[in-house]
């Protein structure tokens, strides 16, 4: 998506030689008239789909699934919770994440309530980088017993290995923006 790598190679700052961080306009700061351009490539890429669900993580993740969300008929958005609050029902389908960016384990916990094996879900997500994210999120999904149609990522880091870990489940994953190497200052993109 054009636009997406203009913002990147604009406003990116690479850290070391594998984060990019995109704080002024995904991950902090948020874009708008961008989220409502990705949300539409969304709606484009997963058009012959009859969605009925958008999964996401907590928390960043949340804006994008909520604008890519009005271009799918305003379906509801679920986002799985990574901290457990009194409040939380305790009937949950739970998974462990390694998370790349805090190098330690956390749970995903989503209420058993908002999915259901009537779904077909699009898992949205703003990087995928080793794919433990998704991996916990079709996790959840396989629990649930729901159809999951797709995997919508906005940044893809193709020099890790998340992409062959959600290829090997069978799942499709659209990327909008797919990097091929972090090397000072300098982002390139596969294509
Ligand atoms: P994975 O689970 O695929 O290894 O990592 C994906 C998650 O880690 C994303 O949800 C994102 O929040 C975070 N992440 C991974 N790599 C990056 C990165 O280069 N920049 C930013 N901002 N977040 C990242």
């Amino acid at each position: 998506m054009k636009l997406l790598k203009e913002h990147i190679r604009h406003s990116g700052r690479v850290i070391g030689n594998d984060i990019l961080k995109v704080d002024s306009f995904l991950n902090h700061q948020m874009d708008i008239g961008l989220f409502q351009e990705i949300g539409q490539e969304f709606k484009r890429r997963f058009a012959e789909n009859k969605i009925t669900k958008i999964l996401t993580i907590e928390a960043s993740g949340i804006g994008i699934a909520c604008i890519t969300a009005q271009y799918f008929d305003n379906v509801p958005v679920v986002f799985a919770k990574k901290f457990s609050a009194r409040n939380l029902n305790s009937e949950v389908y739970e998974s462990q994440v390694f998370s790349f960016t805090k190098d330690a384990h956390y749970s995903i916990r989503v209420d058993k309530k908002y999915l259901t094996p009537n779904d077909h879900v699009l898992i949205i997500d703003d990087f995928l980088a080793n794919g433990n994210a998704v991996l916990g999120l079709l996790d959840i999904t396989k629990q649930a017993k729901c159809e999951v149609d797709g995997v919508g990522i906005v940044i893809e880091k193709s020099f890790q290995s998340g992409r062959n870990s959600v290829l090997e489940q069978n799942v499709r994953l659209e990327s909008l923006a797919r990097v091929k190497s972090l090397v000072g200052e300098t982002i390139t993109f596969v294509d």
